[in-house]
């Protein structure tokens, strides 16, 4: 069997879709159309035959685009596409590459161009829902606990050895990872700087560097973490935001004890490398399906608001003018909550060795 996967959502996204794309490479070869910034992503994956890369928003808009980027679809001979991305242009993508079975969930707006429709199932995480799309006709398994899967390779671990030694960082040099930022300006808690502070002074995590990962955009972000650090006697903080590829910063998760991060992209990076998680969560909440997958992982968020989940990516404007989801998260939780995951961890390490 031959399948093609198609996937032109966030970059979450196509990290939730990774346990799929095993799943169908036990049947044979899969091929995946993905937006440029999703491609870089499944470099390496052994499950990945090959990707087709659809510039949606760009070089590919318009009918003309969308008939060129058929033309290869259909010319790797798929005779499955999942419809990993709902919207009814992805599903004409592959109307129009003539594959005969097409399986999206019942949900989609592209549904019209389903041979096969399976029930989406808000309750599950959506890397669960996803795999779903290749269970047999009538068929609800729920897999086990799914965890995505990316493979950095030479390349990106060069660029983090370089970056690591240009801070004169050591091998076995305990990191901590921040990711400040999100798109959606309501999901980025605004505490990043104040718990900077806290964990340069923690006793749990001594002498930890701590390492700001996310885009070029992020990089004032940033700034205010490192002059926060400094304040309280800390090296300059590891800026990694910008200047490392998106499987180049899953590289450096894999070498961190934890990650705090925003509901954002480096959360599913970080359950892509099984690093230890705490996710801060405020408009949204992880029963949307997209919390943590890590082994170690800590979800804070406020238990008691009565407006939560406003949105289904958060707002850029709390729309009840208190944003206390976000800033009602103190910073003292937080950071005991990242000593509490990079301890299990390191307990976990401990026993295995000891074994
Ligand atoms: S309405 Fe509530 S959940 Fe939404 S941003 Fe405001 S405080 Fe957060």
């Amino acid at each position: 069997m031959i399948s093609a996967v198609l996937q032109t959502s966030f970059l979450g996204d196509m990290v939730l879709t990774t346990p799929l794309l095993e799943r169908l490479a036990g049947e044979g070869r899969v091929h995946v159309v993905a937006t440029p910034a999703n491609a870089a992503l499944l470099s390496n994956h052994p499950a990945v035959a090959s990707v087709i890369v659809f510039d949606k928003r760009g070089a590919d808009r318009g009918l003309g685009g969308l008939r060129r980027v058929a033309r290869q679809l259909r010319a790797v001979g798929a005779q499955r596409a999942y419809l990993a991305q709902g919207s009814s242009r992805t599903a004409a993508l592959a109307f129009l590459a003539r594959i005969p079975e097409r399986i999206g969930f019942d949900t989609s707006g592209g549904r019209l161009f389903s041979t096969r429709r399976v029930p989406f199932e808000p309750s599950l995480h959506h890397a669960a829902r996803l795999w779903q799309l290749a269970n047999a006709p009538g068929d609800a398994t729920v897999p086990p606990p799914l965890r995505p899967s990316l493979f950095p390779g030479e390349r990106e671990r060069a660029a983090v050895a370089a970056l690591l030694a240009a801070h004169q960082v050591h091998d076995g040099d305990p990191l901590v990872a921040l990711a400040p930022g999100s798109v959606w300006a309501t999901k980025r808690w605004p505490s990043f700087d104040a718990l900077a502070a806290a964990l340069v002074r923690s006793a749990t995590l001594p002498n930890a560097r701590l390492v700001v990962l996310g885009a070029a955009s992020d990089a004032p972000l940033a700034a205010a973490i490192d002059a926060a650090a400094r304040t309280v006697g800390a090296p300059p903080i590891i800026d990694a935001t910008g200047r490392l590829s998106l499987l180049g910063s899953a590289a450096l998760l894999a070498r961190c004890r934890v990650l705090v991060t925003n509901d954002s992209a480096p959360l599913h990076l970080a359950s892509a490398m099984n690093t230890p998680t705490v996710a801060l969560f405020g408009p949204t909440v992880p029963a949307l399906g997209f919390g943590p997958l890590a082994e170690r992982q800590i979800v804070v968020q406020h238990d008691t608001l009565p407006c939560r989940p406003c949105h289904a990516h958060g707002p850029m404007h709390c729309p009840l003018g208190h944003w206390r989801c976000m800033r009602d998260l103190s910073p003292a939780a937080v950071c005991a909550a990242a000593e509490r995951a990079a301890a299990e961890r390191a307990a976990a390490e401990r026993a295995a060795a000891a074994q």
